[in-house]
């Protein structure tokens, strides 16, 4: 089953990290500069991007939750 995330959007200071690391996964908006997870994601086989992506935050603001 996908994993699901979870952003913390009071800690999110819009670095971009995770953008990097999961660019089919996440996203910034542009008003608040607050990222944000993609429709349809992530599925499966964003798994190891995701797990980087909360990695590379720098205010670990990512959470994975296992299904
Ligand atoms: S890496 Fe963390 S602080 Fe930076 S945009 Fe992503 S969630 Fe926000």
């Amino acid at each position: 089953m996908a994993p699901r995330v979870h952003i913390d959007t009071t800690t999110c200071n819009g670095y971009g990290n995770c953008l990097v690391a999961a660019p089919e996964v996440f996203d910034l908006d542009p008003d608040t500069n607050i990222a944000f997870t993609q429709p349809g994601r992530p599925t499966e086989a964003d798994h190891s991007d995701i797990l980087e992506a909360a990695a590379d935050c720098p205010v670990r603001a990512i959470r994975i939750v296992e299904s």
